[in-house]
């Protein structure tokens, strides 16, 4: 593979959907794909952490409501677009906008560039400088683990959601799920079938009505992102009806009745857990549906303030370093931005900001 160019006036870092709807904008804009602009991504293939998730993870809506900007997602057969869908389309959309992807490239520090208002990207791939930097590196690759006491003695299994594939590799066992979100139970749901579980969470699970799916999500998220634009109070987001879509498989692990949770008022032991009433539990695997974090060390270098755990940010700009923008994370860089449509409407806004940054 050639090495890169040594500058670009926009470096993408991420081509998962939030750096690809992106690229898709900074084209249209007129910048030149792989002069003006690249997009630099760790990925052997194309499709972002899609294609890492969980074998039977299905989308939370249909394909026409889970699409980037300009081309909409293929309609799915049958029920909403599985995991693989998702791949083949991004796949197929980054070939179609002939975007500039460079891969296997991951980009190790951005610096600032010294004599200039630019930074400068330390990669797998030699170095490179850029007038603008749009992160887009998503969460995947860090995931969450909270410390439970006593779980350094705890000598059996220990997964998190991105180690798990598919329930056969857990069948027979007794399986201590944790954490309380969608990954959380559709997990359950799943492993419950061939295994025997119980289900932790810090606060008792809040389900979405059942007629709630992502649909309703996206709606939240846009009649947030109207408010916020427009100068309106915040209306809330989607935090505010509960945590957990009731898709088909969640459904029916509720009518088995595996659904219940328990609080984790306990210690972990080296074969299992002890309970707050003083009950103990053999446990042979703990999975750990306990979230991500998003994936910044690439901008370390540029030692900027952090708010709530993340660079301060208004929209998807870096309040503290101009030039900067992030996309993608999740709500803090624009109401439902870490979803297939909420990145296509937050990428139009940052390209808005980037070409005003260029002239
Ligand atoms: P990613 O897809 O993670 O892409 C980031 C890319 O950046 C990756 O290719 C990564 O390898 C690369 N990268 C990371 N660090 C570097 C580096 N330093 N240098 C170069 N490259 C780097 N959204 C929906 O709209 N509908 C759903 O139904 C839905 N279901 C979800 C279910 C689950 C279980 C999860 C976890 C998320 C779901 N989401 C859903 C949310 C969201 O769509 C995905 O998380 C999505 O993958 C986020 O896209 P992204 O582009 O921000 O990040």
């Amino acid at each position: 593979s050639p090495p890169l160019r040594p500058s670009y006036r926009v470096v993408v870092v991420g081509a998962g959907q939030a750096g690809l709807a992106v690229g898709f904008y900074l084209r249209r804009a007129g910048l030149e794909p792989g002069t003006d602009f690249v997009l630099l991504d760790a990925e052997q293939d194309p499709g972002g952490s899609w294609q890492h998730m969980w074998d039977s993870l299905t989308l939370f809506s249909p394909a026409g409501h889970s699409s980037l900007p300009g081309w909409t997602m293929p309609p799915w057969t049958v029920g909403f677009p599985p995991r693989d869908h998702v791949v083949d389309y991004l796949r197929r959309y980054e070939a179609r906008y002939q975007l500039p992807v460079r891969r296997p490239v991951r980009v190790r520090a951005v610096t600032d560039a010294p004599g200039t208002d630019g930074f400068t990207l330390r990669t797998s791939h030699g170095t490179t400088t850029s007038r603008v930097v749009v992160s887009a590196t998503g969460t995947w690759t860090r995931p969450f683990r909270p410390h439970h006491p006593g779980i350094e003695d705890f000598t059996g299994q220990q997964l998190h959601t991105v180690d798990y594939h598919e329930p056969a590799a857990l069948a027979r066992q007794r399986v201590l799920v944790v954490g309380g979100g969608n990954s959380a139970a559709q997990l359950l749901a799943e492993v419950s079938e061939v295994a025997s579980t119980t289900w932790v969470t810090t606060a008792a699970p809040r389900f979405l009505p059942d007629d709630v799916d992502g649909r309703a999500l996206f709606e939240v998220a846009s009649r947030r992102a109207r408010a916020l634009s427009g100068g309106e109070p915040d209306p809330g987001g989607i935090a505010a009806l509960g945590d957990i879509v009731v898709v088909p498989a969640v459904l029916r692990a509720r009518s088995r009745g595996v659904l219940a949770a328990r609080r984790p008022t306990h210690h972990f032991t080296a074969d299992g857990i002890t309970w707050a009433d003083g009950g103990h539990e053999r446990v042979d695997t703990v999975l750990w549906c306990t979230g991500f974090r998003p994936a910044l060390s690439h901008l370390r270098p540029l030692r900027l303030p952090r708010d709530d755990g993340h660079p301060r940010t208004s929209g998807t700009r870096a309040v503290d370093r101009p030039g900067l923008f992030l996309l993608g994370y999740g709500d803090w860089t624009g109401p439902g931005s870490a979803t297939l449509v909420g990145a296509a409407r937050t990428a139009r806004s940052t390209v808005g900001e980037i070409l005003a940054a260029l002239s």
